[in-house]
């Protein structure tokens, strides 16, 4: 049984380490990117050193005081907070990496960069970008978003068709466990069979297996050609079709291939009617594609030879003619999630299906919404990574408060038809304390039972992010 984080213990926690671990604790603690949950407040406290951390968590272990890791604060599933509306759980310890912001090292023949967890994923692009190497995670939340809330969450982004999943982009981890023991993983490695690979056991563990504190990042080399287009296409089979054909043409330098809908592209217009739009009347659906190429392939050589060897699908195309454009098209699908939240949903799906049964999901999930009324939807996403975001809005005129008590039942609904096509119901996002209960439904028992006897073993007193991703 969890204890709250009492004045006695932050007497205690204040005797053994300086007073800058104790910065006063602010609204941003408390609240999250889509407003679902209001955060407890207990005990902030902000260690600026991987040994500060192993004390809070030793300290923490032995008043068995529950503690949330926090990063940037911009996870959309509730995992960096523990609600208010959780009832009689006691208050946590909030332990913020954002003071641990070191870039540790460099070390250029192996194209790895080793930094603290706190280090923003805009930091450590750049940085990469500095030593003319490339750290590819691309999410429009990186000015914010730190390196070890990516990790704990395994984050995803636009460019995961080429480069992978956070987890595909980390050598080594070092980690503070829930006694309080570090765990020095920061390996450069890229053989190490030497046992489990606890490295992955922590990447997307959502705080709740131990405190990410630095981890050696793979840097990737810098394509010296890259480009950008818009294509408006009839569907998204159509769409899948252009990504077979552009796979075939010019294999894995596509780094991105989202599909949008003329919904969104609508959306954008209402909300932010300053934005220069590719088409005055939005296409049914479209593709953002961004190519990055070697030396001997030129971006607008290989555009030119896709336009002919799809010009059965695409409807209308414009490449980017400067890298303003090509930012300009980016500001527009970046902007999708803002509008979305200024329109406001109903619900957001983070869904993912095995990428040839994408169009047929779309197909379905449409009809199961009509079952709910005349709502509007707006699908977009990461198509080469079979990822959908799904959301669901009222009709014209009315508010997503109108439907609360829809959205439960709307939930259900899609996820179950996730279920049956052998999809995700977290493609990228993680559980959090979003979706514990969608896991326990649809989520094999073995692997759950499996999950709970991990979670015991390494943390047997549940004080990491109790509630987060498995059920108290
Ligand atoms: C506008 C916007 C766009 C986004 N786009 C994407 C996207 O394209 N793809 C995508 O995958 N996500 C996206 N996200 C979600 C979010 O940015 C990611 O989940 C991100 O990885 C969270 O990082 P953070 O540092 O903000 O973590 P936080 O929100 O602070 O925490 C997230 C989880 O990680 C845990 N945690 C944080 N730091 C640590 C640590 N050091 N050790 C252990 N556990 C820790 C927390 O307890 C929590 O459970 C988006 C969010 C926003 C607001």
């Amino acid at each position: 049984m969890l204890k709250p984080a009492s004045s006695e213990f932050k007497t205690y926690l204040e005797t053994i380490l300086p007073p800058a671990v104790f910065p006063e604790i602010s609204e941003k603690y408390l609240t999250e990117p889509r407003g679902r949950y209001q955060g407890m407040a207990g005990i902030l406290v902000a260690p600026d050193g991987t040994d500060q951390v192993s004390k809070i968590i030793s300290a923490a272990a032995q008043a068995t005081v529950g503690v949330i890791p926090y990063g940037g604060g911009t996870g959309l599933v509730g995992g960096q907070l523990l609600p208010t509306s959780t009832g009689e759980v006691p208050a946590p310890i909030i332990i913020s990496l954002s003071r641990m912001r070191k870039i540790r090292s460099y070390h250029s023949e192996e194209n790895v960069l080793v930094v603290e967890a706190g280090v923003t994923l805009a930091e450590a692009k750049a940085e990469a970008l500095n030593v003319n190497r490339l750290f590819p995670l691309s999410l429009t939340s990186e000015g914010t978003a730190q390196i070890g809330g990516i990790l704990a969450t395994n984050a995803g982004g636009v460019n995961v068709l080429r480069y992978g999943m956070a987890r595909d982009q980390v050598l080594g981890i070092e980690a503070v466990m829930a006694d309080g023991q570090i765990l020095k993983g920061l390996k450069r490695l890229r053989k190490d069979n030497t046992g489990y690979d606890l490295r992955h056991l922590l990447i997307g563990s959502e705080g709740t297996l131990g405190i990410i504190t630095a981890a050696s990042l793979k840097l990737a080399a810098r394509p010296s050609n890259e480009g950008t287009a818009f294509l408006a296409v009839e569907s998204p089979t159509s769409a899948l079709e252009l990504l077979r054909r552009a796979q075939e043409l010019v294999g894995d330098s596509i780094s991105a291939f989202e599909l949008i809908s003329a919904q969104a592209l609508e959306f954008i217009s209402e909300k932010f009617p300053q934005m220069r739009q590719p088409w005055p009347n939005p296409p049914e659906w479209s593709v953002l594609l961004h190519l990055g190429l070697s030396d001997s392939q030129r971006s607008e050589k290989a555009f030119d030879v896709l336009f002919e060897r799809a010009s059965d699908l695409i409807i209308d195309g414009i490449i980017a003619q400067s890298q303003q454009q090509s930012n300009d098209f980016w500001s527009l699908r970046e902007a999708i999630p803002l509008a979305n939240r200024a329109i406001g949903a109903i619900c957001s799906f983070d869904i993912a299906v095995p990428l040839s049964e994408i169009p047929n999901f779309i197909r379905r999930a449409e009809l199961r919404t009509k079952r709910f009324g005349k709502l509007r939807t707006n699908c977009f996403g990461h198509l080469g990574d079979g990822n959908l975001h799904y959301n669901i809005f009222p009709p014209v005129g009315a508010s997503a408060k109108d439907y609360i008590e829809t959205r439960d039942d709307l939930e259900n609904e899609l996820h179950s038809l996730v279920y049956e096509m052998g999809g995700s119901i977290s493609a990228e996002h993680g559980v959090g304390r979003l979706k514990v209960n969608d896991l326990e439904r649809f989520c094999d028992p073995v692997k759950m039972a499996l999950m709970r006897t991990v979670k015991n073993a390494l943390d047997p007193l549940g004080i990491l992010n109790p509630g987060a991703v498995l059920r108290d």
